[in-house]
Protein backbone atom coordinates (compact mmCIF):
# COMPACT_ATOMS: atom_id res chain seq x y z
CA UNK A 1 0.00 0.00 0.00
CA UNK A 2 1.47 3.18 -0.69
CA UNK A 3 2.03 5.58 2.44
CA UNK A 4 0.14 8.68 3.21
CA UNK A 5 0.85 11.78 5.11
CA UNK A 6 -1.73 14.17 5.54
CA UNK A 7 -1.20 18.05 6.35
CA UNK A 8 -3.67 19.63 8.88
CA UNK A 9 -4.00 23.47 8.89
CA UNK A 10 -6.00 23.16 11.84
CA UNK A 11 -7.55 26.71 12.22
CA UNK A 12 -4.83 28.84 10.98
CA UNK A 13 -5.23 29.53 7.35
CA UNK A 14 -7.44 31.51 5.47
CA UNK A 15 -7.55 31.73 1.89
CA UNK A 16 -4.37 34.59 1.76
CA UNK A 17 -2.64 32.58 4.10
CA UNK A 18 -3.44 29.27 2.55
CA UNK A 19 -2.66 30.87 -0.90
CA UNK A 20 0.64 31.61 -0.05
CA UNK A 21 1.44 28.26 1.62
CA UNK A 22 0.70 26.91 -1.62
CA UNK A 23 2.98 29.01 -3.57
CA UNK A 24 5.85 28.55 -1.55
CA UNK A 25 5.17 24.66 -1.35
CA UNK A 26 5.28 24.30 -5.07
CA UNK A 27 8.84 24.52 -4.92
CA UNK A 28 9.29 21.49 -3.20
CA UNK A 29 10.71 18.56 -4.58
CA UNK A 30 8.27 15.62 -3.95
CA UNK A 31 8.31 11.86 -3.51
CA UNK A 32 6.29 10.62 -6.85
CA UNK A 33 5.50 7.24 -4.59
CA UNK A 34 4.38 9.00 -1.70
CA UNK A 35 0.46 10.08 -1.32
CA UNK A 36 0.01 13.64 0.31
CA UNK A 37 -3.04 15.56 1.06
CA UNK A 38 -4.22 18.59 2.70
CA UNK A 39 -7.03 19.04 5.36
CA UNK A 40 -7.92 22.71 4.78
CA UNK A 41 -10.31 25.12 6.72
CA UNK A 42 -13.64 25.12 5.10
CA UNK A 43 -13.29 28.79 4.09
CA UNK A 44 -9.99 28.07 2.26
CA UNK A 45 -11.18 25.13 0.00
CA UNK A 46 -12.55 27.46 -2.82
CA UNK A 47 -8.51 28.94 -2.26
CA UNK A 48 -6.78 25.13 -2.51
CA UNK A 49 -8.99 23.45 -4.86
CA UNK A 50 -7.41 25.68 -7.76
CA UNK A 51 -4.05 25.19 -6.54
CA UNK A 52 -3.29 22.56 -4.19
CA UNK A 53 -3.07 19.78 -6.74
CA UNK A 54 -0.15 21.97 -9.11
CA UNK A 55 1.61 21.65 -5.68
CA UNK A 56 1.95 18.55 -5.84
CA UNK A 57 -0.80 17.43 -3.61
CA UNK A 58 -3.67 15.41 -5.56
CA UNK A 59 -5.83 14.74 -1.94
CA UNK A 60 -7.84 17.80 -1.05
CA UNK A 61 -9.81 17.18 2.63
CA UNK A 62 -11.86 19.02 4.84
CA UNK A 63 -11.57 19.01 8.44
CA UNK A 64 -14.84 18.82 9.59
CA UNK A 65 -18.55 18.12 8.20
CA UNK A 66 -22.46 17.60 9.13
CA UNK A 67 -23.81 14.39 8.82
CA UNK A 68 -27.56 15.50 7.18
CA UNK A 69 -26.90 16.95 3.70
CA UNK A 70 -29.24 20.22 3.65
CA UNK A 71 -31.72 21.56 5.94
CA UNK A 72 -32.03 23.94 9.53
CA UNK A 73 -28.57 23.43 10.52
CA UNK A 74 -27.00 26.88 10.57
CA UNK A 75 -23.74 27.15 10.27
CA UNK A 76 -22.74 23.51 9.46
CA UNK A 77 -21.21 21.96 6.34
CA UNK A 78 -22.58 19.30 4.41
CA UNK A 79 -21.20 16.07 2.84
CA UNK A 80 -22.72 17.17 -0.49
CA UNK A 81 -21.14 20.84 -0.47
CA UNK A 82 -17.69 19.16 0.14
CA UNK A 83 -18.39 17.09 -2.65
CA UNK A 84 -19.16 20.15 -5.22
CA UNK A 85 -15.49 21.39 -4.21
CA UNK A 86 -13.93 17.68 -5.13
CA UNK A 87 -13.02 16.72 -1.73
CA UNK A 88 -11.06 13.16 -1.55
CA UNK A 89 -11.19 12.98 2.07
CA UNK A 90 -12.11 14.64 5.51
CA UNK A 91 -10.92 14.26 8.73
CA UNK A 92 -13.66 13.63 11.95
CA UNK A 93 -13.41 13.19 15.91
CA UNK A 94 -10.59 15.10 15.58
CA UNK A 95 -9.61 15.31 19.98
CA UNK A 96 -9.72 19.19 19.75
CA UNK A 97 -13.27 18.60 18.56
CA UNK A 98 -13.84 16.33 20.81
CA UNK A 99 -12.43 18.31 23.71
CA UNK A 100 -13.62 21.45 22.75
CA UNK A 101 -17.04 20.87 20.97
CA UNK A 102 -18.54 17.90 23.05
CA UNK A 103 -17.87 15.80 19.81
CA UNK A 104 -19.19 12.48 20.35
CA UNK A 105 -18.43 9.36 18.89
CA UNK A 106 -21.69 8.67 17.89
CA UNK A 107 -21.62 11.85 16.13
CA UNK A 108 -18.29 10.93 14.59
CA UNK A 109 -20.07 7.81 13.36
CA UNK A 110 -22.60 9.53 11.84
CA UNK A 111 -20.28 11.72 10.13
CA UNK A 112 -18.28 8.97 8.66
CA UNK A 113 -21.33 7.30 7.28
CA UNK A 114 -22.44 10.66 5.69
CA UNK A 115 -18.91 11.05 3.88
CA UNK A 116 -19.16 7.81 2.31
CA UNK A 117 -22.70 8.02 0.73
CA UNK A 118 -21.29 11.35 -0.67
CA UNK A 119 -18.36 9.42 -1.70
CA UNK A 120 -15.77 11.43 0.53
CA UNK A 121 -12.85 9.19 2.24
CA UNK A 122 -13.45 10.18 6.46
CA UNK A 123 -10.50 10.15 8.47
CA UNK A 124 -11.57 8.47 11.84
CA UNK A 125 -9.57 10.04 14.54
CA UNK A 126 -9.16 8.07 17.80
CA UNK A 127 -6.74 8.02 21.16
CA UNK A 128 -6.35 8.07 24.42
CA UNK A 129 -5.92 11.09 26.76
CA UNK A 130 -2.92 11.08 29.09
CA UNK A 131 -4.61 9.67 31.99
CA UNK A 132 -6.18 6.69 29.99
CA UNK A 133 -2.65 6.09 28.59
CA UNK A 134 -1.29 6.17 32.23
CA UNK A 135 -4.08 4.24 33.64
CA UNK A 136 -3.16 1.53 31.38
CA UNK A 137 -6.32 1.85 29.39
CA UNK A 138 -5.28 2.96 25.68
CA UNK A 139 -6.17 -0.29 23.88
CA UNK A 140 -9.40 -0.43 25.48
CA UNK A 141 -10.43 2.84 25.01
CA UNK A 142 -9.21 2.72 21.72
CA UNK A 143 -11.17 -0.36 20.72
CA UNK A 144 -13.97 1.16 22.34
CA UNK A 145 -13.98 4.45 20.45
CA UNK A 146 -13.70 2.24 17.30
CA UNK A 147 -16.61 -0.07 17.70
CA UNK A 148 -18.63 3.38 18.08
CA UNK A 149 -17.27 5.37 15.47
CA UNK A 150 -17.38 2.93 13.04
CA UNK A 151 -21.33 2.10 13.53
CA UNK A 152 -22.79 1.93 10.04
CA UNK A 153 -19.51 2.52 8.44
CA UNK A 154 -18.60 0.35 5.13
CA UNK A 155 -15.00 -0.77 5.09
CA UNK A 156 -14.76 -1.21 1.17
CA UNK A 157 -15.17 0.63 -2.39
CA UNK A 158 -13.73 4.11 -2.93
CA UNK A 159 -14.54 5.75 0.34
CA UNK A 160 -13.37 3.30 2.36
CA UNK A 161 -12.29 4.84 5.88
CA UNK A 162 -8.75 5.55 7.23
CA UNK A 163 -8.20 5.52 11.19
CA UNK A 164 -5.50 7.98 12.67
CA UNK A 165 -4.58 7.03 16.01
CA UNK A 166 -4.07 10.25 17.68
CA UNK A 167 -2.92 9.90 21.22
CA UNK A 168 -4.03 13.34 22.60
CA UNK A 169 -1.25 13.72 24.66
CA UNK A 170 1.00 13.58 21.90
CA UNK A 171 -0.86 16.51 19.71
CA UNK A 172 0.90 19.96 19.60
CA UNK A 173 3.54 18.42 22.69
CA UNK A 174 7.01 17.58 21.53
CA UNK A 175 5.91 14.31 22.79
CA UNK A 176 5.22 11.76 19.82
CA UNK A 177 4.15 8.35 21.09
CA UNK A 178 7.24 5.90 20.82
CA UNK A 179 7.36 3.76 17.39
CA UNK A 180 7.02 0.86 19.44
CA UNK A 181 3.93 1.97 21.90
CA UNK A 182 2.00 3.05 17.63
CA UNK A 183 3.37 -0.03 16.57
CA UNK A 184 1.40 -1.94 19.11
CA UNK A 185 -1.89 0.11 19.05
CA UNK A 186 -1.93 -0.13 14.97
CA UNK A 187 -2.10 -3.85 15.32
CA UNK A 188 -4.61 -3.71 17.99
CA UNK A 189 -6.52 -1.26 15.35
CA UNK A 190 -5.54 -3.58 12.56
CA UNK A 191 -7.58 -6.55 14.40
CA UNK A 192 -10.63 -4.93 14.96
CA UNK A 193 -11.08 -4.19 11.52
CA UNK A 194 -10.21 -7.72 10.29
CA UNK A 195 -12.90 -8.33 12.88
CA UNK A 196 -15.51 -5.66 11.49
CA UNK A 197 -14.91 -6.00 7.90
CA UNK A 198 -12.89 -9.16 6.98
CA UNK A 199 -9.43 -9.55 6.41
CA UNK A 200 -9.39 -8.61 2.61
CA UNK A 201 -10.95 -5.19 3.21
CA UNK A 202 -9.08 -4.60 6.33
CA UNK A 203 -5.81 -5.09 4.48
CA UNK A 204 -6.87 -1.77 2.52
CA UNK A 205 -7.87 0.56 5.35
CA UNK A 206 -5.06 2.69 5.86
CA UNK A 207 -3.83 3.58 9.77
CA UNK A 208 -2.42 6.91 10.17
CA UNK A 209 -0.15 7.59 13.06
CA UNK A 210 -0.50 11.51 14.60
CA UNK A 211 1.21 13.85 17.34
CA UNK A 212 4.27 15.65 17.07
CA UNK A 213 5.56 14.24 13.56
CA UNK A 214 8.25 15.98 12.11
CA UNK A 215 10.81 15.79 9.85
CA UNK A 216 13.43 13.99 12.02
CA UNK A 217 11.26 11.44 12.99
CA UNK A 218 8.65 10.82 10.61
CA UNK A 219 10.69 8.21 8.94
CA UNK A 220 10.49 6.01 11.93
CA UNK A 221 7.19 5.90 11.87
CA UNK A 222 6.45 5.45 8.25
CA UNK A 223 8.68 2.15 8.28
CA UNK A 224 7.01 0.56 11.11
CA UNK A 225 4.32 -2.10 10.41
CA UNK A 226 0.74 -1.15 10.41
CA UNK A 227 1.77 2.60 10.63
CA UNK A 228 0.37 3.30 6.67
CA UNK A 229 1.44 7.20 7.12
CA UNK A 230 1.00 10.05 9.20
CA UNK A 231 -1.07 13.17 10.07
CA UNK A 232 0.87 15.86 10.66
CA UNK A 233 -0.29 19.23 12.71
CA UNK A 234 2.33 21.91 13.46
CA UNK A 235 5.13 20.88 11.11
CA UNK A 236 2.54 21.20 8.28
CA UNK A 237 2.09 24.79 8.78
CA UNK A 238 5.71 25.86 7.27
CA UNK A 239 5.60 24.72 3.55
CA UNK A 240 9.21 24.06 3.75
CA UNK A 241 9.30 21.78 6.98
CA UNK A 242 6.48 20.02 5.24
CA UNK A 243 7.97 19.65 2.01
CA UNK A 244 11.08 18.09 4.43
CA UNK A 245 8.75 15.91 6.09
CA UNK A 246 7.53 14.62 2.98
CA UNK A 247 10.95 13.72 1.32
CA UNK A 248 12.16 12.08 4.53
CA UNK A 249 8.92 10.01 4.81
CA UNK A 250 10.44 8.35 1.87
CA UNK A 251 13.82 8.68 1.16
CA UNK A 252 14.83 8.51 -2.95
C1 LIG B 1 -3.04 17.01 14.46
O1 LIG B 1 -3.45 18.16 14.43
O2 LIG B 1 -3.78 16.09 14.08
C2 LIG B 1 -1.70 16.74 14.97
C3 LIG B 1 -1.25 15.51 14.95
O3 LIG B 1 -0.98 17.81 15.42
P1 LIG B 1 0.59 17.85 15.75
O4 LIG B 1 1.31 17.25 14.57
O5 LIG B 1 0.91 19.29 15.94
O6 LIG B 1 0.82 17.03 16.97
Amino acid sequence: MRKLVIANWKMYYGPVKAGAWIRAFRRERLPKDLDIGVAVPHVSLAAARSSLGRAGVPLLGGQDVFWANDGAYTGEISPAMLKEFGLSFCLVGHSERRVNLGETDEMVAKKAAALQKAGIQPVVCVGETDAQKKKGETLKVVRAQLAACLQGVKGDGAARPAIAYEPVWAIGSGKPCSPLDAKNVHEAIREVLVKKYGKASAQEIRILYGGSVDPRNVAEYVSTTHVDGVLVGSSSLDPRAFGMLCRAALPA
